[in-house]
């Protein structure tokens, strides 16, 4: 089911996680920014598509993670974008013959059977320093980022008010940094919440890649809740997250991501000498 959260734009929210597909209606058809998760799901929102007369003229994934690069035969065949670094992240990972069975092994057993890989990742990258996504609606602004996976971009639809999050903002899902990075994924991280704050003042509206959609002026408060949960991390403090409390169904597996992020870190730190 589609929810229309501002003028023009709707989302799609999956069981899995609450991954929220978004759907930005352009002149001709509409953009699609992280499709879904199950081939049920994808189907349906082309089928919403469809009642409504509105084809896919252009696909967005925010960054490489499986569950953002998706797609389905019944949303077509238009192109699908990512930024430069996303896609070539996705080349690395995904070229090989055995990456698709490697994907489906870290996709939970209870959803993997209905989770359509054969066009995982098909995604073309667009130029660096690219400003927008290239199509024939609304502008949607790319702000490009390097925290939780490389190339990682938020989109703002200026003329919506509208800033689609990617996988930051979450007020289901901790902060999660990316392990395999060798660059210093704290900094990253705190890097790119000052960038969505400096536009937070433009949004009406934000769309996290899991979790609940909120008005701007939620922004600041999930703002500080990533920031207070990343310094934690970095100053190996005691902390106090919400999400880390007693776990929703689906989510009992974050305080093993929490606990792998602290060691991992503190691997680092060892490594550096760089006191504790
Ligand atoms: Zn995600």
């Amino acid at each position: 089911m589609l929810i229309q959260v501002a003028e023009g734009v709707l989302t799609h929210q999956s069981n899995f996680l609450q991954t929220n597909a978004v759907v930005v209606q352009g002149r001709a058809g509409v953009l699609l920014i992280d499709p879904g998760v199950t081939g049920d799901e994808m189907t349906c929102l082309a089928n919403d598509l469809r009642e409504l007369g509105q084809p896919v003229v252009a696909g967005f994934s925010t960054h490489p993670h499986w569950d953002h690069l998706l797609w389905h035969a019944r949303l077509g065949t238009a192109p699908r974008y990512g930024t430069a670094r996303c896609a070539a992240t996705v080349r690395d990972r995904l070229s090989d013959a055995g990456a698709k069975a490697r994907v489906a092994r870290i996709i939970p057993p209870d959803i993997a059977e209905h989770v359509p890989l054969d066009r995982l990742g098909r995604i073309t990258g667009l130029p660096a320093e690219t400003a927008r996504i290239p199509w024939d609606g609304p502008r949607a602004r790319i702000i490009e980022h390097q925290a939780h996976a490389p190339g990682h971009a938020a989109l703002l639809i200026e003329e919506r008010g509208v800033l689609v999050a990617g996988d930051m903002l979450s007020d289901v899902l901790i902060p999660m940094l990316d392990l395999n990075d060798t660059a210093d994924q704290i900094e990253d991280h705190l890097a790119a919440l000052r960038l969505l704050e400096g536009v937070a003042g433009d949004v009406d509206v934000f769309i996290p890649g899991h979790g609940s959609v909120g008005g701007g002026d939620q922004i600041p408060a999930r703002i500080e809740q990533d920031r207070a949960y990343v310094h934690a991390l970095r100053d190996a403090d005691v902390l106090s997250d919400p999400r880390l409390g007693p776990s929703a169904y689906g989510r009992d597996w974050l305080p093993g991501v929490h606990e792998r992020q602290l060691q991992h870190l503190a691997r680092s730190r060892a490594r550096d000498g760089t006191p504790g």
